[in-house]
């Protein structure tokens, strides 16, 4: 995780020449289930500097864009890792197949490219980082993706 109160500057200087894996929306990429985008201004000045990695584990677990809004249930994503929960999307169709193979091919290309920061969209029930949705509620909780990044401890910075 980031160190408590550091900015986005500071964790961009702290990772310095490494790779930073990118919540793909953030950079306007067009892959949220609703086929829009969430850009970031202050990520966005980055991009041609850095080493920025675009990823978005839904599409990587082989969802389509657009796609049914998907939601936890039964826990956060780190319940999901321990099978203890599992993805749903309002159709009631059960994704958790999707979502951990998503998880799964970040940490793989986090591997490949050797990062171990990572810039992460809150409130996703993949990326999110201190809050995602679990039965379509927004609560306290990491998405699945996040959870597997903890693991070997990625240095997370979370955007609102
Ligand atoms: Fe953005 Fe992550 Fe959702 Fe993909 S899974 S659209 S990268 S928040």
């Amino acid at each position: 995780m980031s160190k408590e109160n550091e900015t986005l500057d500071e964790f961009i200087c702290r990772a310095g020449d490494s790779p930073i894996l990118v919540s793909a929306c953030l950079l306007g990429l067009r892959t949220r289930y609703d086929g829009d985008s969430s850009p970031s201004d202050a990520v966005l000045e980055y991009a041609g500097q850095l080493r920025l990695i675009p990823i978005c584990p839904e599409q990587l677990g082989g969802l389509a864009t657009p796609r049914v809004k998907a939601s936890l249930s039964g826990g956060d994503g780190e319940a999901v890792l321990g099978s203890s929960a599992k993805v749903v999307n309002e159709a009631g169709r059960d994704i958790t197949d999707n979502f951990l193979r998503g998880a799964r091919q970040v940490l793989a290309l986090a591997k490949a490219c050797n990062a171990r920061f990572a810039i992460l969209k809150e409130k996703s029930p993949s990326c999110g980082v201190f809050r995602t949705y679990v039965d379509f509620e927004l609560v306290e909780g990491c998405g699945v993706t996040t959870a597997a990044l903890k693991i070997p401890r990625f240095e997370i910075f979370v955007i609102a």
